[in-house]
């Protein structure tokens, strides 16, 4: 089963907003995910973070999260490096209290380095963060993130590799390795070739559990610049749904659009068109 998640709150929430009336309103909408956005900081109020997950069970709604953008698991600053590492490692604990079942992280900036040195480093950093996997997250999904900049740690080959090693799986993001190739990806041979690529390394049955990204995106020769609805993008966003349908993915398909629900509402209706 796929379910299309919104990116946090529903733009058409009513009143102050909240994760809470946020989580009412992706039900009344007919939408059975989403992913919460804990991309500035992660929330320490573990009563509050019970309540959304009690609230989301009840709803029947699947949550994953985002967890912060201020992580480089290659920092050679051991200061920094070990503040990344606290931040995913919250992230990942929090997740596990309210119930959701993957985190989503971009590792790293290459700084220059060789790609094979980085990977080392995020490697290093990885087997660090799961030694508190069975105490902290026993069930909740580390997956880092394709990326959308040539200067960032995170192809297709780089997060499918290091998930193998790690028995994790990685949050695709087919839109930012459409702008990260400033133009490919996009295409359904493409996105096929994709999918059966991640099958060949995590097994045909990891298909039935990904983690999924997908917007419009604006982007040049130094890769993303920033999302865009799907209707103003250049993505061929139906094509995407067909591949969708056609592989039998299973798992969420988080859409990143600035429109957030509209934009979701309108992948889920073109994926049950099916
Ligand atoms: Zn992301």
């Amino acid at each position: 089963m796929l379910r299309f998640a919104v990116a946090g709150t529903p733009h058409s929430t009513p009143g102050s907003g909240g994760t809470i009336a946020g989580l009412k309103r992706t039900a009344e909408l007919g939408l059975n995910a989403m992913e919460i956005e804990w991309v500035q900081r992660v929330p320490d109020n573990t009563e509050h973070i019970e309540q959304i997950g009690k609230l989301a069970y009840d709803l029947g709604i699947t949550l994953t999260v985002h967890a912060p953008y201020y992580v480089n698991l290659n920092s050679r600053e051991d200061d920094k490096l070990l503040a990344s590492k606290k931040r995913i490692l919250h992230a990942l604990t929090m997740a596990e209290i309210m119930g959701a079942i993957s985190v989503c992280v971009h590792a790293a900036f290459y700084l220059g380095h060789d790609a094979k040195d980085v990977f080392e480093q995020v490697r290093k950093a990885t087997s660090s963060i799961l030694k508190h996997k069975s105490k902290y997250f026993p069930t909740v999904n580390l997956a880092y993130e394709t990326m959308g900049k040539p200067t960032q740690f995170g192809t297709l080959e780089e997060v499918l590799r290091i998930s193998k090693e790690f028995d994790m799986y990685p949050c695709i993001d087919p839109a930012h390795l459409h702008a990260r190739s400033n133009g490919a990806l996009n295409s359904t041979k493409e996105w096929e070739e994709m999918f059966d690529t991640y099958a060949d390394s995590l097994g045909k049955s990891a298909l039935q559990h990904m983690h999924l990204h997908f917007s419009g995106i604006a982007y040049g020769p130094k890769g993303e610049k920033h999302h865009l609805p799907l209707q103003k993008s250049d993505a061929k966003w139906k094509d995407f749904i067909a591949v969708l349908h056609k592989k039998n993915i299973g798992g969420i398909c988080v859409c990143e659009s600035p429109l957030m629900e509209d934009d979701t509402l309108r992948m889920q209706k073109q994926y049950n068109h099916f």
